[in-house]
């Protein structure tokens, strides 16, 4: 190798060991993933959550207000899902401060909708160059420092889980890194960069909490969908030094989130004609199970114009209401959402602004929020 090996860094037993997740928690993240399963397979006869008997929450402690969050059946398969939050988590205290504001919010819509919020801690980024997330800078100002990086990323999910009640989704930009956080996280993404490639799909069938597959960036479903058939099947394959066999995630999905054509220009696929092509492409190949799309209404979808976002959100709902078809695939959506309207540069001095993709600020996510659940 052509490098300087720097330092070693903490396995994931050990950083677990540091900073671990006190039991009386764990119900939490189980049951986040529960729920969430639940809507992923929801519009289907026979319900495919093994056990709809959720018996309630007894958790006490900073936790028990929010612990109230959980307490809805299983079986409420109307709901749909909102993974909402910062393009990327840069900043604990905004970003716990962001979640707290969320959580009355959260108990205010649950009949309709279940909050995962977006807790993203490592950022692709198309040429390789800028800020990486907290995994490589805890400071975003400073040198990368993965030591510290993964300390932190551990800290701020579970500090989600104990002092807001929410289990949060984070993108496998690096499949070996998963462990670091698999007891924490409800939700996966991976990326538009990352779609294409095995040892993403790989890992992705092995995942405990559901995992979402972007469409790549040139907007190709069937590189999505082929994804989505390596997730949810099993495999056995190398992973950190081990031979693994996984027994594949039933619940992997779709992300659509626009792409960009060969002028480089954005493109949408969230229109009615776009949902009905997936649905129809699911329909044809009948291996695939809990056929599902979470749209993700930022990104190439809106042009990285954050206030498109309603509108598109809207646009989406009228669809489901037009066509069952859309309503049955359709089970939520992704939006980038933060403190501050809009986004800064790194080492910018406005808290609670994001400092990649531009987000909606506070104000319009909570109208957006409750707009979503009175139309739904
Ligand atoms: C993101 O969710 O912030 C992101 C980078 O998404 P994508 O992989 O769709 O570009
Ligand atoms: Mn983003």
């Amino acid at each position: 190798m052509k490098a300087e090996y720097l330092r070693k860094l903490l396995f994931p037993l050990e950083i677990k060991e540091m900073l671990p997740l006190h039991d009386k928690y764990r119900n939490i993240v189980d049951t986040k993933i529960r729920e969430t399963e639940a809507i992923l397979s929801s519009d289907k006869e026979n319900c495919s959550v093994p056990s709809c008997s959720y018996a309630g929450c007894s958790y006490s402690s900073t936790y028990s207000e929010a612990a109230s969050h959980t307490d809805t059946s299983y079986k409420d398969s109307a709901r749909k899902l909102l993974i909402i939050g910062p393009c990327s988590a840069d900043n604990e205290e905004s970003v716990i401060e962001y979640l707290n504001r969320l959580r009355p919010i959260q108990e205010q819509v649950k009949s309709k909708l279940l909050i995962i919020p977006r807790l993203y801690t490592n950022k692709p980024r198309t040429t390789g160059d800028g800020y990486k997330g907290m995994l490589h800078q805890p400071d975003p100002s400073s040198e990368t420092d993965f030591y510290n990086g993964i300390i932190a990323t551990r800290r701020l999910h579970i500090r989600a889980v104990t002092e807001t009640g929410f289990a949060c989704a984070d993108e496998m930009l690096y499949p070996d890194n998963y462990e670091y956080l698999d007891d924490l996280i409800a939700y996966v993404a991976v990326g538009a960069r990352s779609v294409e490639n095995q040892q993403h799909r790989l890992t992705a069938s092995a995942l405990n909490a559901p995992v979402g597959m972007k469409n790549p960036t040139s907007g190709d479903f069937s590189v999505m969908l082929n994804a989505i058939h390596a997730a949810q099947n099993p495999h056995t394959f190398m992973y950190r030094g081990w031979e693994i066999k996984s027994s594949g995630n039933k619940f992997a999905h779709a992300i659509l989130r626009g792409y960009t054509n060969k002028h480089g220009e954005p493109q949408p696929n969230y229109h009615y004609e776009d949902l009905l092509r997936l649905a129809d492409m699911y329909v044809n190949n009948e291996s695939y199970l809990n056929p599902s799309a979470i749209i993700d209404v930022n990104h190439a979808n809106s042009g990285k114009k954050p206030f498109e976002q309603p509108h598109i959100v809207m646009d989406i709902i009228n669809s489901m209401k037009y066509n069952s078809t859309i309503r049955k695939l359709v089970k939520g959506f992704m939006v980038e959402s933060y403190l501050v309207d809009g986004c800064q540069s790194v080492g910018g001095s406005t808290y609670g602004q994001s400092i990649t993709d531009p987000c909606l600020g506070w104000d319009k996510t909570v109208r957006l929020i409750s707009d979503i659940a009175e139309n739904i």
